[in-house]
């Protein structure tokens, strides 16, 4: 009975918008403890909004606007959240945007290209970048991450020019999801490359104890991987390009159907609404299953 149980058990999964690739992601559902989710367009919408703007006082001599226009350029080409959110700000405040030369993203960290002749950065404010900020802009900084959002320094010719606060909303189901995972006795951990601000407040909101932030993709699979050593059964549920590494070196990874062609070839798990309470369901799912076989 066991290939017949497991194969309904798939079609079970697809009816409540879980598609798993193959039968032993049935088993891996089944063994997993600990489950580890990245936050942005996994935990919340991904579509971000800008929030606030803060210049610098004179260093580069440009006004708001201007910054958020030659920012909003370069972000136009990006295909992050926050990208997109500072692009269409940009646009909605300046018109159209001028194009872009030498474009260049980097996963997990930002942007960089050339605007009418000036270089512009739009990126994550590191520790050393952070810390060497005039007061106004680590001010920012720290308002942007006490109020849940993410911070953007852009960078003019080098040169700090403003801090831009983005962010976005919970998913609906997300502070359900976690509590259903953790009454069925999982771990939860919170995996994400923002700030610790943004992470600290989305993790309070879910009840999550476990947070690793400011995580590259790199990062994020030696996290997967401590766990693993540490003796955990771990599934990482993620959305992004920057999540696949973290998928992919887990003994289980799930993917949510609107991320990322790479998040998705990563998983064994889509799923297909993008909610994640589908998670809670898939483990249910497995767990029946397969106490049934045995
Ligand atoms: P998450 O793990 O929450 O999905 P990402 O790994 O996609 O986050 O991004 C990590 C961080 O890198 C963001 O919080 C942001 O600080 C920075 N970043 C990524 N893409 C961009 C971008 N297009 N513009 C500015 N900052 C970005
Ligand atoms: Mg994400």
């Amino acid at each position: 009975a066991t290939p017949t149980a497991l194969l309904a058990a798939t079609g079970r999964g697809a009816e409540l918008g879980v598609l798993v690739r193959g039968p032993e992601v049935l088993e891996s559902l089944r063994r997993v403890d600990t489950v580890v989710v990245d936050k942005t367009g996994t935990l919340t919408t991904g579509r971000m909004e800008l929030a606030a703007v803060t210049v610098t006082d004179g260093l580069t001599g440009l006004p708001e606007h201007e910054v958020l226009r030659l920012a909003g350029a370069v972000e136009h080409r990006s295909e992050h959240p926050i990208g997109r959110a500072v692009a269409a700000a940009a646009r909605e405040r300046c018109g159209a945007l001028p194009p872009v030369d030498g474009f260049a993203a980097t996963t997990g960290l930002g942007v960089s290209g050339t605007v009418e002749g000036r270089s512009v950065r739009a990126v994550r404010p590191d520790g050393a970048a952070a810390a060497a900020l005039p007061p106004e802009l680590v001010r920012a900084v720290a308002a942007a991450g006490d109020a849940g959002r993410t911070a953007v320094l852009v960078e003019l010719d080098g040169r700090a020019a403003a801090v831009l606060a983005v962010g976005d909303t919970l998913r609906s189901g997300s502070w359900r999801a976690l509590h259903r995972l953790r009454g069925m006795g999982l771990e939860t951990v919170l995996l994400t490359g923002d700030g610790p601000g943004a992470a600290r407040a989305v993790a309070a909101e879910l009840g999550i104890e476990r947070v690793h932030d400011s995580a590259s993709p790199e990062r994020k699979a030696e996290v997967v991987a401590e766990l693993r050593a540490a003796g955990r059964t771990v599934a990482v549920v993620g959305d992004g390009v920057n999540d696949a590494v973290a998928l992919a070196s887990a003994d289980l990874g799930v993917a949510l159907a609107s991320g990322s062609d790479a998040a998705i070839g990563a998983a064994g798990l889509t799923l297909v609404r993008g909610e994640i309470e589908a998670v809670v369901d898939a483990v249910r799912l497995a767990r029946q299953t397969l106490a049934t076989i045995r």
